[in-house]
């Protein structure tokens, strides 16, 4: 049975008040042809990353949330709603669990076991939390990352370098775009056509080359020229990169982006887009063996690059701990993007926040991006990326912005989105969410916990700690998933989205929760011993016991 499923716009409610209405639109939302990458499957994106268990479940959810009133909460577990309880009017109106299994169970095995068996259901991040907004939820953080490649290695720009990637899926496909921005040239390896022209149409991705020779003669003279420009090219990552090693191609960053988190989502060398599906489904264990093996390939390309001069990171996608685990012994020899470029802004408690219109109208989006340019003048890469985003980005769904603030930051344009809401600036409430990939919300030793000063990248206390916090501060929905990003075994991490309606209770929550939501980020790094987020506690009044005498 084919769906099509798309939110609800304007200002008419279907649910009973706007927090619900608000959870039920976002739910759909990530379920948009537009926003979703297999969306018949209710996959949302990150290789199998889903918003609901199953169709039935997608009715209960759609159900649950309609009926919900202001004192109850509806509990899903892995994608599937299982009870309705009364709380009171400041708890959440939805708790999620996703795909969490005890320690020992944790691996991608017994997952697909018990997923078989439907018991359970991938949630990604975003996916099952219901925040994804589109390539563009990944946009701002790959172009930061960049930003940091630049300003390590190149002077601050990329004008006239060479990126080669792989994976132009939900969030790999922003990275052609974040080279681009950043004045660089980039060649995006995907085996799949038609995710390459997917991000074509969206004008995430430039052109795509006819072949590999087309595609080498198009970036060596963009990169020549020193132009700005992207180019895809259709082939397997564990081959084409090995042939532009070979080749001598002059490549100046190499990473990856592919679902190298899940072996199964990543295309071995020799079998044929078409046959994937099946053949995945069919022998899953020598399938996972073939695509290892093709990983270590890729990432012994990745190495060869590295050893020739090039800035080489994991990009976050576990292809380091897959290619180790293929016979590749100096995988890790190069770093991942967390403690390579993004620690400092963590621990200042800066990570994605995003928020969308639940209007539909993106002139609510333009009005927004004028009052974060009013509210914070003095940050001038925040009024560059909010002017590259709203000339070059095309909404997914409904219209949506993402730009990464820090602890005493993101309350301040919380309050005023829902002040803009009350006066009728904005046409509609917003909601005010996040990713799981945030500052104090996630252990997962292969990303944003590697390598931490104290040793403490599998505590997964804290993001635990933040979906109680979130939940006790007012957040209108909260989430704890497992496996999100690296796959099973290898991450914890939790979600929160406020809803903006404009009343007074929403700016009061709004208050709290995006105070110590950022907050724990800066107490987790300060607790890690990190020097600049004690600094940050000290200078905005984070208050942490084991520092106060
Ligand atoms: P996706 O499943 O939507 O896309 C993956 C793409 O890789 C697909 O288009 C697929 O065709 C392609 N691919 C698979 N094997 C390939 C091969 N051998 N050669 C060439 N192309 C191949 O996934 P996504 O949402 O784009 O996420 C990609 C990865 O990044 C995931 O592992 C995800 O967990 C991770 N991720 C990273 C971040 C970050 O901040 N760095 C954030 C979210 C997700």
């Amino acid at each position: 049975m084919s769906r099509t499923v798309r939110a609800a716009r304007g200002t008419a409610l279907t649910a009973k008040n706007w927090q619900s209405e608000a959870a039920l639109r976002m739910f759909h939302n990530n379920l948009d042809p537009e926003v979703a990458e297999r969306p018949q499957d209710l996959v949302v994106y990150g290789g199998t990353g889903k918003a609901a268990r199953d169709w039935a479940s997608f009715d209960g959810i759609t159900r649950g949330l309609t009926t919900l009133d202001e004192d109850e909460t509806l509990l899903v577990q892995s994608g599937k709603p299982v009870g309705v309880f009364r709380t009171h009017e400041w708890a959440p109106r939805v708790l999620i669990a996703n795909s969490n299994l005890v320690g020992d169970w944790a691996t991608w095995p017994e997952f697909r076991r018990l997923e078989q068996l439907g018991l359970t259901m991938y949630g990604q991040m975003t996916a099952g939390s219901w925040i994804y907004i589109g390539t563009q939820g990944i946009l701002q953080g790959t172009y930061e990352t960049f930003a940091a490649v630049a300003k390590k290695k190149f002077g601050g720009s990329l004008k006239g370098t060479l990126t080669v990637t792989a994976g132009l899926g939900g969030m790999g496909g922003a990275q052609p775009l974040a080279v681009t921005m950043n004045d660089g040239v980039a060649l995006v390896i995907e085996c799949d056509p038609e995710r390459a022209r997917r991000r074509v149409e969206t004008r995430y991705l430039d052109e795509v080359a006819d072949d590999l020779d087309d595609a080498i003669r198009r970036v060596t003279t963009a990169k020549k020229d020193k132009r700005a420009l992207s180019v895809g090219v259709i082939g397997n990552a564990a081959e084409v990169l090995p042939e532009l090693l070979r080749r001598g191609v002059e490549v100046d960053i190499v990473t990856d982006q592919t679902s190298a988190h899940d072996p199964l989502a990543y295309l071995p060398k020799g079998v044929a887009v078409d046959d994937w599906a099946d053949y995945a489904a069919k022998k899953p264990d020598e399938f996972t063996d073939r695509s290892r093996e093709s990983m270590a390939d890729h990432v012994d390309a990745m190495l060869g690059f590295l050893d020739a001069g090039a800035e080489v990171f994991d990009y976050g996608n576990s292809l380091r701990g897959e290619a180790k685990l293929g016979g590749c012994d100096r995988a890790f020899d190069f770093p991942g993007f967390v403690p390579a470029y993004i620690r400092p802004l963590f621990c200042e408690g800066q990570g994605p926040f995003r928020w969308a219109a639940l209007s539909g109208d993106p002139a609510d989006i333009a009005a927004t991006d004028r009052a974060m340019l009013e509210l914070f003048p003095e940050n001038e890469s925040l009024a560059r990326w909010i002017r590259l985003a709203g000339e070059r980005v095309a909404f997914q769904g409904l219209p949506a912005r993402i730009c990464w603030l820090g602890y005493g930051e993101r309350h301040l344009a919380g309050v005023r989105f829902n002040e803009m809401v009350a006066s009728g600036e904005l046409t509609a409430p917003v909601v005010i969410g996040r990713d799981h990939l945030d500052s104090g919300s996630v252990a997962s030793p292969y990303r944003e916990t590697e390598g931490m000063a104290d040793g403490s990248d599998a505590i997964a206390d804290w993001p635990l700690l933040n979906a109680m916090v979130n939940t006790a501060s007012g957040a209108s929905w909260v989430s704890i998933h497992h496996g999100g990003g690296v796959g099973m075994g290898r991450s914890i991490h939790a979600g929160q989205v406020c809803v903006a309606d404009g009343t007074e209770l929403a700016g009061r929550k709004i208050e709290r929760v995006l105070t110590n939501d950022p907050g724990m980020g800066v107490i987790r790094h300060v607790d890690a011993g990190y020097e600049r987020a004690a600094e940050v506690a000290g200078e905005r009044g984070v208050r942490v016991p084991m520092k106060e005498t």
